[in-house]
Parts: C-alpha cells; structure tokens; sequence
C-alpha cells in the first residue's frame, strides 16, 4: 500500500508510544497516531510518512476504546501537557505497569516470571487531578488586546488562555485571574516575545500541599512591577487563599530566551520562601529552588526508597544525584550518617540549608559528578557505604558511578528512576555485577501524563 502525505488509514489501535501516541500496525507499517488510544478503531490522517513508519493525527474515532474518558479539560488537545487525560486513570496505571515490566525483560534482559514474582503493583494517586504544587503559566495577549495566562500550544509558543489547568493546585485559577484582572485595571502589558516588549512574561504560582502556604511570582520584562502594593492589596483579599499567600515577589528576566525565570527576584511582599512537609522533614522553598512537583506520590517514592533501604539505624548511606536533598534528609533520622552528591551548586546550598532547619547533623553534601565524587573519594579515602541510593536523571548513572558502586560492594543499593529504560540498562549492569534485584514498584508521580517513576531494591548476592 502506498501510504503517501495527507491520505488517510483506518487503523486499531493497539499499543501506546513513549510520547503518548497511540500505535497501530498495517502492512508491516507502523504508525504512530496522535490523540488515539489502544482498543480506538480510527480513521488516521498521515502527516509524516516514512520508510516502515510514520506518523498521523486521528481524524475521527470510529469506535471508541473501552478505556476511552470523555477528557476533563477543554485544552486537552491544544496543550498536550496530558497526553493520557483521554484514557481512564486504571488504564493509564496498567499500562506504565506493563511499560516498566516490558523495558526491564527487554533492556534488562530479565525473565518475565522473575519479575512478575518481584514487581509490585504501581501506586497510583486517589485523587489524580490538581497535584501539582507548582506551575508557571506564561502570559500573551488575546485578540481583544486583553491580557491572557495559559499555555503554549504544544512545542509552539502560542498561548491557549486557561486558567483552569487540571493538573495545577485547585487555587492556581483565582490567583491568576486577580493577576490579569490586576494588569487590565492599570494598563500593565504582557510581554510581546517577537518584539521584546511589554512586562509580565509569566506568572509562577507553588503551593506547599501540607502547610497550605502559597507563593506568586510575577516574571517581568523590566526591574519593577508597577503598582505592586496594589497587586499585594488585591492577592491578600482573594476569598478563597485568604491568610494563604505568605510570598509575593517579582523576578527579573530582560533576556530574549526560553528560561522563564530570571536569576534576580524582589520580594514585594512576606517571606523569600514558603516552607512544607514531605512526611515530616520541612523544607525551604523559594521562587528558584528545585523541589518535587507533586508532593503526595513524593512521600510515596520516598517511603518505598526507605523501606528497600531497609535501614536500622547506624547505616553510612550515600544519596548520588541527591537534588536539595529530599532523600538524604528522609532517610538521615533512621540512619547513621548519609552523603549526598549532586552537581547543582545551589540545590546543594538548599540541602544544607535544610538539615539545618531539620536539626539532622548527620548529613553531609558534596558539590560534583557523581561519577567523579564516588571515584575520587572512593579511590583516595576509601569512603564505605551499607546503601548507596541513586536517584538519576532520564540519561541513567554513568558507567564510572555504577563501577564504583559495585568496588564499594554496599549491601543494599536502591535506585529510583524516572525513565525505566536506562533504569533496565543499568540494572543489567548491576546484576551481572553481583547484585540480585529483590524488589521493583512504579509510582505514579505524573497521572495524565506518559511518565513513570520506579523505586527498585537491588541485595548483594554474597551478603
Ligand atoms: N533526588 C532528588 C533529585 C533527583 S533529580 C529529589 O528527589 O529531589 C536528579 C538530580 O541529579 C538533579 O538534581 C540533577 O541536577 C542531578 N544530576 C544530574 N547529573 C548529575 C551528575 N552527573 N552527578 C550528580 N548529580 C547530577
């Protein structure tokens, strides 16, 4: 068959793609349809035909997938920021079971039985819509004039007004409509990209889920916001976060550039930060610190990490790719002593400062590469660890961390992942090292969303 540009296909839809995409197969040609979902029977219209594959948009749902939900947002299609919002939320957690499973047999070269007798099942959310704890919604103008917030339509940078996001904190809405309503009343102008022009670029919002404190952050296009009292004024009165809002600022960013905030920030009102629980270790955060985006699955990753780390209290721990030290500090008060290591400067400046206002002493943080810390110190000091957790990003651990773990020879490694394939990559490496892997659990930290996190739990075989 001849599957030319613009021409249209009738597929079934029968397996989903690392983007979302639905994927159907005729002829030995294999297609990767955007907006459809396994069980749909589509009528596919080809928009990038290539030599065995190619991909499309479907057109028109011919019979609807049993797993097929009518989505809850109207800029579900436009945005893209959910690429699952149209398939049931059971569905959507079965599927990133089976995806954790399939990269593990086929990248990690493991027995299906054997990891049927070691996975758990995937902890998905209760409630999982508004999870996220922070958001910035970038801000343009309608074809009225009016100032807009939304999103960019997805890999543009048109903006969909919508300040209703499913996925942001349930009280995102009111404080950006005040925000709006605020420029319109005194003639403050979204930033205009093309031209450089205009103040407000984005409106960055972080609500601490436990505490209830909220922070705003005005993106400008200049040095100051004019009337900010009057923006304070109108925060602080919203009805519905009254007493809430403990943080207003503004943060420059005069650059023509993709990074939405600047590295200067003006409190205009309150605190520099707002603070809140992950269990029961506070943390310290402000507009520019890295902190995880949905709290409740983060006590969830978190609880399984320690639980697989299995410790009884005078452990040494080391905590690679440790962030602001979310895990360190989690795993410190059933530890003897942890060390974690990150190459971001700043997030390692936050990890100090949260064991201090912790009270944990017995934490330490180093400023590097993990593959070049663990080495160095391994080498020159013959640092000892009973665990080592590792917590990388998408690209995995370099090849230099994983070999010195295994010379470290640590009773317990735990690694947590967010992208199962290099997770299936690196535990090949591990295992045929001598490790045995006893345990594996994906969590759901991104409902509506392709991405899946996995804690899994690896022993010394001669242990
Ligand atoms: N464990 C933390 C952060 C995990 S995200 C948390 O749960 O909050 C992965 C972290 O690895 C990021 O903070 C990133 O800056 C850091 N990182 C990336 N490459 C690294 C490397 N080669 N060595 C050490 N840290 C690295």
């Amino acid at each position: 068959m001849d599957f030319r540009k613009n021409s249209k296909v009738t597929l079934t839809i029968t397996d989903i793609g690392v983007s979302g995409e639905g994927i159907g197969k005729m002829d030995g040609y294999t297609f990767f349809v955007k907006d459809a979902i396994p069980g749909d029977e589509v009528s596919a219209l080809i928009t990038k035909p290539k030599k065995n594959y190619a991909y499309a948009r479907c057109e028109k749902v011919l019979t609807p997938s049993p797993f097929r939900m009518e989505p809850v947002c109207s800029c579900y299609r436009p945005c893209g920021g959910c690429q699952l919002q149209a398939m049931s939320y059971e569905k959507q957690l079965e599927m990133k079971q089976q995806k954790v499973k399939n990269n593990l047999m086929r990248i990690g070269g493991f027995e299906e039985t054997f990891i049927e007798s070691i996975m758990e099942p995937i902890a998905g959310m209760e409630n999982p819509l508004n999870y996220r704890n922070k958001a910035q919604y970038p801000v343009g103008t309608d074809k009225e004039g009016k100032p807009v917030a939304g999103f960019y339509a997805g890999r543009t940078h048109s903006i969909i007004p919508n300040t209703d996001c499913k996925l942001g904190a349930n009280t995102d809405g009111v404080i950006l409509r005040e925000v709006l309503s605020f420029m319109e009343d005194n003639h403050i102008a979204p930033y205009r990209e093309e031209e450089g022009k205009g103040l407000v670029r984005h409106i960055l919002i972080r609500t601490g889920f436990t505490t209830g404190e909220i922070m705003v952050c005005i993106v400008i296009n200049g040095k100051e916001l004019p009337h900010g009292n009057k923006l304070v004024d109108r925060l602080l009165t919203i009805p519905e976060t009254k007493g809430r809002i403990q943080s207003i600022s503004t943060s420059s960013n005069m650059e023509n550039t993709n990074v939405i905030m600047g590295k200067e920030i003006t409190i205009i009102y309150g605190k520099p930060y707002i603070t809140d629980y992950i269990g029961d270790v506070a943390f310290r955060i402000s507009p520019l610190s890295f902190f995880q985006v949905n709290p409740v699955q983060t006590k969830v990753l978190y609880e399984t990490a320690l639980s697989y780390a299995n410790l009884e209290g005078n452990e040494t721990v080391w905590d690679l790719y440790c962030g602001i030290g979310t895990i360190s500090l989690f795993l410190a008060r059933k530890a003897g002593q942890v060390y974690g290591v990150e190459i971001v400067e700043q997030a390692i400046e936050d990890a100090r400062q949260n064991a201090v206002l912790n009270h944990m002493e017995n934490v330490e943080f180093f400023v590097g590469k993990a593959e070049e810390v663990l080495p160095e110190k391994y080498e020159k000091e013959q640092i000892y660890a009973d665990v080592i957790v590792v917590d990388p990003p998408r690209k995995g651990c370099d090849e230099a961390c994983l070999s010195t773990m295994l010379k470290m020879k640590p009773e317990r490694i735990v690694y947590v992942s967010c992208d199962s394939a290099t997770l299936a990559r690196d535990l090949r490496i591990l295992c045929e090292g001598g490790y045995e892997l006893k345990k594996v659990r994906p969590v759901d930290m991104f409902p509506m969303t392709v991405h899946v996190e996995v804690a899994c739990c690896l022993q010394r075989k001669d242990s």
